[in-house]
């Protein structure tokens, strides 16, 4: 048995590009999650896309959202590429359902598993990390 300390691994930040590149560096700035909506009809719409699904508009901004919203869908995670993440199994990556009306997905903290259920009140909440990339975290509302 060797006295040395297991090696530790830094999370892999991802370095976003095009429109999610807009959408990150609006959540960093801010600290809050953003959502892109159109300019031209009001809609919003996740993940970001060029052209509105309604009128087909290029006019687009990104608007801060409360982050709230309810469990949509969500994954047990057992097992990871990321041998920074380890630690953190089993995790729950969740599809969070806003008021606002788009859907987010994120990483679920402080729930074990069994501990959610869909449609459950949930909070979501950017962390920034570098200028260029937010994570996305879930939190359960108390019950
Ligand atoms: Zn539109």
């Amino acid at each position: 048995m060797s006295d040395e300390l297991p090696k530790q691994y830094k999370k892999y930040v991802p370095q976003p590009d095009g429109l999610n590149l807009e959408l990150h560096t609006r959540a960093v700035a801010s600290g809050l999650l953003h959502i892109q909506r159109c300019v031209d009809c009001g809609q919003s719409r996740q993940p970001p896309r060029y052209y509105c699904q309604d009128c087909f508009s290029d006019n687009y901004d990104f608007v801060p959202v409360s982050g709230v919203g309810s469990i949509y869908s969500f994954a047990i995670n057992h097992f990871t590429i990321d041998r920074a993440w380890i630690e953190e199994l089993p995790y729950i990556t969740a599809v969070v359902e806003l008021a606002e009306g788009p859907r987010v997905v994120g990483a679920l903290r402080n729930v074990e598993p069994g501990g959610v259920a869909l449609g459950d009140a949930v909070t979501v909440s950017v962390e920034p990390r570098g200028e260029n990339f937010a994570f996305i975290w879930v939190d359960l509302n108390s019950k």
